[in-house]
């Protein structure tokens, strides 16, 4: 499989695309779901400050990934560079040429405030040039269980991502992974390959695809539940549950130095 082909196979569409917000757990009240999403959003303005506009899904859209567990999903969100983003831009601009038109992508959700801004320019076709002074600090090169030659992702998904699959090797279940469907991790561009939605986690290096011939984006997954529940505990979420299911895609939900215990 070609680098293309990956790009095309990859598709992580985020749950709530082209769907209304996930209904509320029965046991939380509505008034506890407006605390909440009051709370986030008076969080969000103290991180980010009112000046910050972040065009193709605004910061209210943050608030609509509630609801994976009781972990927010990380998501991103961009839009021209605000007035903090200024020195980052500057840096970004000697390695992009005079007049590009950059955008900055932030990351929402569990843990997003330790991820590093992003300054990147649309290539117009869905796929983005992220700055590649960010490409040189975050995204590495990593030999992993299971998967052939080495893999490139963010360096903060690699220790759980080999520990996920090196579980599986461990626990005998390695041929549940097949190294010739790996579809990738680090491939930037939008969600859907679409200009107009958010960027994928993929454009972050935050997310990979596994299995992909036999989990193509929208069919019914085929992955065995002993793979979703090991990466599940590994801190992932699968796009498998989604109401558009994307069996093949896993994302970083929650950055752990070790799984949970199986059954929690
Ligand atoms: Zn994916």
């Amino acid at each position: 499989m070609t680098d293309e082909e990956r790009q095309d196979a990859s598709r992580d569409a985020p749950p709530n695309a082209a769907t209304p917000p996930p209904a509320a757990p029965p046991r939380i009240t509505s008034t506890l779901l407006v605390a909440v999403a009051l709370a986030g959003a008076l969080a969000l303005l103290a991180v980010a400050g009112p000046a910050v506009s972040r065009g193709a899904g605004s910061w209210a859209d943050g608030l609509v990934g509630v609801g994976t567990g009781e972990l927010e999903r990380l998501r991103s969100v961009h839009g021209p560079p605000a007035e903090e983003d200024a020195a980052r831009v500057t840096a970004a601009a000697a390695d992009f040429g005079e007049g590009a038109d950059l955008e900055v992508a932030v990351l929402r959700g569990h843990a997003a405030a330790t991820f590093v801004p992003m300054v990147f320019r649309s290539l117009g076709d869905g796929r983005i040039e992220p700055d590649p002074a960010w490409v040189e600090a975050h995204i590495v090169e990593a030999e992993v269980p299971l998967l052939e030659g080495t893999v490139r992702c963010h360096e903060r998904l690699v220790p759980q991502l080999a520990g996920a699959l090196g579980e599986l090797e461990e626990r005998g279940l390695g041929d549940l992974i097949d190294p010739e469907q790996y579809g990738g991790c680090w491939v930037p561009r939008h969600i859907l390959g679409d200009a107009g939605r958010a960027l994928s986690l993929h454009a972050w290096g935050l997310a990979v695809d596994l299995n992909v011939d036999d989990n193509p984006y929208g069919a019914e997954p085929v992955l065995d539940p002993r793979v979703v529940e090991t990466f599940e505990r590994w801190g992932f979420a699968w796009g498998g549950h989604w109401r558009t299911p994307d069996g093949m895609h896993f994302e970083l939900l929650e950055l752990r130095d070790a799984p949970r215990e199986p059954g929690h």
